[in-house]
């Protein structure tokens, strides 16, 4: 008798999605793609979003792009609004990990796929994962702050424990240090998340982190650019700044500036065109019905989602010209304007 029922519902909900495709495009065949983006107040994800659009509009789609303001209601009621206008794909960039799984379920209901942009959507059919290898960018963080200091007191500062990113990032960093943890050579002096990823509470987080040890602190292993910045910003108020070694990620133009002045020990370059060309591409093939195949897969708490993760690249002084400057993605003159 139940299976009667669950027969029933699935043509109902095929005979509902088709309905709902219809609507979306009567008699105008031009694709559109909707971009709900997190946030705009950090530098890379306006250099997202512009490649995204060059990328979706070159491939002959239209693009619609929204930005929450790091504000999940808004992110979510953006999106509503994206599936009612019968957008053909939604790409998305979660605020909060757990709370998008709404878009997800709204989406597929009006029979629109889903792509989780450079962040996984958690517990939910998410369609497709599409980012960087974020766990070795926690590795290539640790590595390079390990090789400064292979032993002594640590402080991590991660990323916003809302973003699943962060934590992949902290495996990434515990995959290399734990086991000096266990044999005492490391210290975690301090361990926290940065609430939203701001700088100043990142900055403020490490105010606490030195005073709690009266500054004896040798290294700190900071999750991305913007939260190196604060950090940085804490240690120059204890004349401590270019003495001790901290990490980044993003390759964010003043954290290339810190790294070639001797501030900051290293950033994580993430091509950031290559994620947002594949992107679009992908997100195309998907409007247009198509079939996209991945190598991957990510577990993302309710399923295994196709993934595809591109291949981030560890930079400091020594390679910071072979790499961000030679791909264009920084100029030497902006990079090298103090030195
Ligand atoms: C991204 C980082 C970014 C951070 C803060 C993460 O999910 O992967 O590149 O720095 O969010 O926006």
């Amino acid at each position: 008798s139940g299976s009667g029922n669950g027969t029933a519902k699935i043509g109902e909900t095929l005979k509902q999605e088709e309905q709902a495709k219809e609507q979306r495009s009567p008699g105008d065949d031009q694709l559109v793609i909707g971009l709900s983006i997190d946030t705009l107040k950090e530098e890379r994800w306006v250099k997202d979003r512009d490649l995204f659009k060059d990328a979706v509009e070159r491939l002959g789609a239209k693009i619609d792009v929204q930005a929450a303001n790091g504000d999940d209601a808004k992110q979510i009621a953006q999106a509503e609004n994206m599936i009612s206008n019968g957008v053909d794909v939604l790409v998305v960039v979660p605020h909060n990990a757990e709370a998008c799984a709404a878009i997800v379920a709204k989406a597929h209901q009006a029979g629109i796929k889903v792509i989780s942009y450079d962040r996984l959507i958690l517990n939910s059919d998410v369609d497709l994962y599409i980012s960087f290898d974020n766990e070795k960018v926690g590795e290539l963080q640790a590595q390079a702050i390990v090789k400064q200091v292979p032993k002594g007191n640590y402080v991590l500062i991660e990323g916003a424990d809302t973003d699943n990113n962060a934590h992949m990032f902290k495996q990434g960093q515990m995959n290399i240090i734990k086991q000096l943890v266990d044999k005492g050579d490391i210290k975690i002096v301090y361990d926290q998340f940065t609430k939203e990823w701001i700088p100043a509470n990142a900055m403020a987080n490490m105010e606490v982190a030195l005073k709690a040890n009266q500054g004896h602190v040798d290294a700190v292993i900071a999750a991305n650019d913007g939260t190196a910045g604060g950090v940085i910003g804490a240690l120059t108020d204890h004349q401590l700044a270019g003495k001790i070694p901290v990490s980044g990620m993003d390759a964010e133009l003043a954290a290339a500036q810190r790294v070639v002045e001797g501030m900051q020990t290293m950033t994580v370059y993430k091509p950031i065109p290559k994620l947002a060309e594949a992107a679009a591409e992908l997100a195309v093939k998907m409007a247009r019905g198509e079939e996209v195949s991945t190598d991957k897969k990510v577990f993302n708490k309710k399923i295994d989602v196709p993934a595809i993760l591109l291949e981030p690249i560890a930079v400091d002084k020594s390679n910071i010209d072979a790499t961000i400057i030679a791909d264009g993605f920084h100029k030497k003159t902006d990079i090298y304007r103090n030195v």
